[in-house]
């Protein structure tokens, strides 16, 4: 019998699902999970079935019909529409945008699920690069590089190779040279990987694999704290072995930066062809090809960046979750998500184990640890012949330096070079300068739209604004005084690279940011030349912090390790030692001795003095303890009200109107309103509302609370306001 009554999810900001009238096409039972399109308001949205009915608030004569029934099968399963369901009501978002949210960009506007092919260029048996005029030098060489790949070519690998290298292939295929050829996604890496078989592993490793293997059936969670280079990538590789050998699927996790091609191609050596890898640099189609050989049993293994916690499996067996310390796990608009602690959640609910991984856990996992929910596994050494690295601190306020280098670490990465050592130089600021002063008055060329300065981009010849994208030619008079003595104050990479390049003439040398790697396929190649040692000093921002195995690497310089000391933000201090044993961590990965030199005007500091001399794990028992004291998480769970306007007043008035009415719930502190830490950003004025209990019971009742009476304020169509349920970043 036809249900008459189709309960929709549809992404819009109210927090409800939708009734509409089913049609003849709905004669199936399982219509859960598919998706319709339908009517809303005056537009057509696309939707998903998620609970059918007979009856409903509205008569039935006032609903709509559904305008089509898109698909056969549904698109999600109940597994992943119940988790959805929770994190709905978890993260107080509405349902209809939390379930978009899980579907592959393709699906949420409505086309068809099919595993679609994925086009390739292919040289013509009989081409000869011969044949084509000389002054056809593109033409030329690419055809040059399609006969060296007989399997051809896809996109993203010619991206790297070569830039508009669309037009000429075209040409090549109007001189009948190229053929395009459409290919399953899965087979995009035409390089037949050269299987490899695994190491033997360590007694550690060994121990944490087994300890694993032994709960495979079970909802068993484990931190596996390992430091950098000990090989937990081994031991991921030894249990998914015996989770494939089960017939079952695992789901990996990595950092938006920690999916190097490094990565993939050493899981594809392993494990061979079985793997869809989901990440934001693949275009729509081949996202949405690799969901679909995840969601139909076809990948053994899905190793994906944060939304990839989504993806429908069908024999789900284990989750993994490489660097669970690092921030883009999180989700900082729309829908704010942290995919590690979904993670913990879908592992739960289909008990199955997950593994933590991290050589710097998050300061939350080290207290599940200590409460017994998590089961902590410790890799203490580096696998192989690898020695833990040399750290010392360098004194800042003394001795000579240029641009921001001091002359003792000079002299050193001269040592490194002269045997034959690599060079990493870390600093988390790009550009070429973070500010710009005149000389004669003290003016400092601030954002307009924004309470902060305005970086020097010599690039590009360009002020920039980091926090609001704001850009403007670099004056040549100062406004207030109109001297033309403007000066770059500070050092970014751009400048540390240019000075580097005065001092090591005959050295090529890597930078790798943000503007560095723009163009697709740049990180890759810069990737390349560091990997074989070709490029001999890199210079990098946090890119370079993560997951990246450079074994010829000696030498690591952290030239400012000072900003994550005094901030604001009360998860600095934890970032700051992350992100200095996560880079530290890459000196010396092979049979050399590493050293770490780390730059800085407060060398007593207790925290740094902890973690050079005690190591990371003393230096989190020092910021448990503190936090503890603070009432901090992880020892109390937090929300924050974000709130912005472009009048300066609006804000914090609509914070006080809703505290003048929201009902208190016991046990739960409302701190605010109070200006953001940049109160004023991208021209709205901005501020936030922090709400903190010890237990989430009733700092959820508050939030259910205050959210609905949010949604109940005339005032609140005038202002900007979002929720974040256990906020990452505190701005
Ligand atoms: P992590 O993921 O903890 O940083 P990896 O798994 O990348 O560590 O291992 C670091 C290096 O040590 C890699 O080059 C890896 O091949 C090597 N390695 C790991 N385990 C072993 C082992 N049991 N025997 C020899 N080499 C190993
Ligand atoms: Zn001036
Ligand atoms: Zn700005």
């Amino acid at each position: 019998m036809n249900p008459s009554i189709l309960r929709i999810a549809i992404p819009c900001p109210l927090p409800k699902l939708f009734d509409y009238r089913s049609t003849e096409a709905c004669t199936a039972d399982n219509l859960i999970g598919r998706r319709v399109r339908v009517p809303f308001g005056n537009r057509k949205l696309v939707g998903v079935i998620m609970e059918t009915a007979t009856e409903s608030e509205l008569p039935l004569a006032r609903l709509k019909p559904i305008d089509a029934l898109l698909d056969t099968a549904p698109v999600l399963d109940t597994e992943i529409l119940d988790l959805l369901r929770w994190a709905a009501s978890y993260y107080h978002h509405p349902i209809g945008d939390v379930i978009a949210s899980a579907l592959p960009v393709l699906l949420r506007q409505g086309n068809e699920v099919q595993i679609q092919g994925i086009t390739h260029w292919q040289a013509a048996p009989t081409a000869d690069p011969e044949t084509l005029p000389t002054r056809a030098v593109r033409q030329r060489s690419i055809l040059t590089l399609l006969l060296q790949h007989p399997q051809g070519l896809g996109n993203s690998e010619l991206d790297a190779q070569s830039e508009n290298w669309k037009s000429v292939i075209r040409e090549l295929i109007k001189k009948g040279l190229v053929l395009a050829i459409e290919r399953p996604c899965w087979e995009t890496d035409t390089s037949e990987p050269a299987l490899r078989s695994a190491p033997e592993l360590n007694a550690a490793q060994q121990e944490a694999a087994e300890s694993i293997k032994a709960s495979l059936n079970e909802n068993e969670r484990f931190l596996l704290q390992g430091v950098t280079g000990s090989g937990k990538t081994e031991v991921y590789l030894d249990i998914i072995e015996a989770v494939i050998a089960a017939g079952r699927q695992t789901l990996v996790l990595v950092p938006e930066i920690g999916l190097t091609p490094q990565l993939v191609r050493r899981f594809r050596e392993r494990l061979g062809h079985c793997i869809a890898i989901l990440h934001s640099a693949l275009n729509d189609r081949e996202r949405l090809c690799a969901w679909g050989m995840a969601s139909a049993g076809e990948a053994q293994v899905i190793i994906g960046t944060r939304s990839a916690v989504f993806t429908p499996l069908t024999q789900p067996g284990l989750i993994i979750i490489d660097e669970e310390h690092d921030a883009s796990l999180k989700q900082q608009d729309g829908f704010r998500y942290h995919a590690r602690d979904l993670a913990v959640m879908r592992a739960h609910r289909l008990n199955i184990p997950i593994v933590l991984g991290s050589a710097t856990p998050s300061l939350e996992s080290l207290r599940r640890c200590e409460e017994g929910a998590y089961r902590l596994l410790r890799l203490p050494q580096r696998a192989g012949p690898a020695k833990p690295p040399r750290i010392e601190l360098l004194d800042l306020r003394r001795g000579q330096q240029t641009e921001g280098l001091s002359g003792f670490l000079i002299d050193e990465i001269h040592r490194h070079l002269k045997r034959d050592g690599q060079v990493i130089l870390f600093l988390n600021r790009r550009g070429f300068a973070p500010t710009l002063l005149c000389e004669d008055c003290g003016w400092i060329a601030h954002c307009q739209r924004c309470d902060a300065r305005m970086t020097w981009h010599a690039g590009s010849r360009l002020l920039r604004c980091h926090h609001c994208g704001a850009e403007q030619p670099i004056p040549s008079h100062c406004a207030e005084c109109d001297s033309e003595r403007l000066q770059p104050l500070g050092q970014g990479t751009e400048r540390i690279e240019q000075a580097l390049e005065e001092t090591f003439p005959d050295i090529r040398i890597e930078r790798i940011d943000r503007d560095s790697t723009r163009r697709k396929g740049a990180l890759e190649s810069s990737l390349e030349r560091a990997h074989s040692g070709e490029s001999r000093i890199l210079i990098g921002t946090q890119m370079l912090a993560k997951g990246h195995d450079f074994p010829g690497v000696t030498l690591v310089g952290i030239l400012d390790c000072d900003q994550g000391l005094f901030s604001a933000d009360f998860r600095a201090a934890e970032r700051m030692a992350q992100l200095i044993t996560q880079v530290a961590g890459r000196a010396g990965r092979a049979e050399r001795q590493g050293e770490v030199l780390i730059q800085t005007r407060h060398p007593d500091h207790p925290l740094l003095q902890t973690l050079i001399h005690s190591g990371f794990e003393a230096f989190a028992q020092e910021l448990l303890t503190e936090r503890k004291m603070a009432q901090l998480p992880p020892y109390a769970h937090l929300a924050l009200l974000r709130v912005e306007a472009q009048q300066r007043e609006a804000p914090g008035r609509f914070i006080d109107q809703l505290l003048s009415i929201l009902p208190r719930i016991d046990h739960v502190d409302l701190l605010g309103p109070v200006p953001a830490p940049m109160e004023k950003r991208a021209g709205r004025f901005r501020y936030q509302l922090l709400i903190s209990a010890q237990e989430r019971a009733p700092l959820h009742e508050q939030l259910h609370q205050l959210m609905h009476f949010i949604r109940e304020m005339p005032e609140a169509r005038k202002v900007r306001w979002s929720l974040d349920v256990d906020p990452v970043e505190m701005f």
